[in-house]
């Protein structure tokens, strides 16, 4: 469950936090980019994956070939995932609540969602909501 399904803002981190039992002591940056003690950059207010591969200038992809159209990722966050009907899911940003897309990719049961380099997406087809025939809500 989450307080606060697609927020970016620094409070609501702070109560999904809170509302997910996680320690609010992890949410040590503020808005943008910032730099983990190890000098990494990360993205937003949490340092996970997600964050570290926004950082690092990586894609949101879904590979549709993988996806079973199940809508966890939407649950998490349909902020930045969209699954149209009778179509599998893709992203619809490439910019959001960090902490819940990282949830996203770690709950797909398929483990269809990646970060990717711009060339990858592109070589293996995968959707990252920037192709021209995207679908949008
Ligand atoms: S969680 Fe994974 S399999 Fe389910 S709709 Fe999202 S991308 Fe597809």
């Amino acid at each position: 469950m989450h307080a606060d399904m697609g927020s970016t803002d620094l409070e609501h981190y702070i109560a999904r936090a809170k509302a997910n039992n996680r320690d609010i002591s992890s949410i040590t940056g503020g808005e943008g980019m910032n730099r983990a003690a190890d000098g990494t950059p990360y993205w937003g207010p949490v340092d996970n994956e997600s964050s570290r591969a926004k950082a690092a200038e990586k894609r949101l992809a879904i590979d549709q070939w993988e996806c079973i159209s199940c809508g966890t990722c939407v649950e998490q966050t349909d902020k930045v995932f969209f699954l149209p009907a009778d179509a599998k899911a893709t992203p619809i940003a490439q910019d959001g609540p960090m902490d819940l897309i990282q949830d996203a990719i770690e709950a797909c049961p398929v483990t269809c969602i990646h970060w990717v380099t711009p060339e990858d997406a592109a070589q293996r087809g995968l959707a990252t909501g920037e192709e021209p025939d995207s679908p949008r809500p």
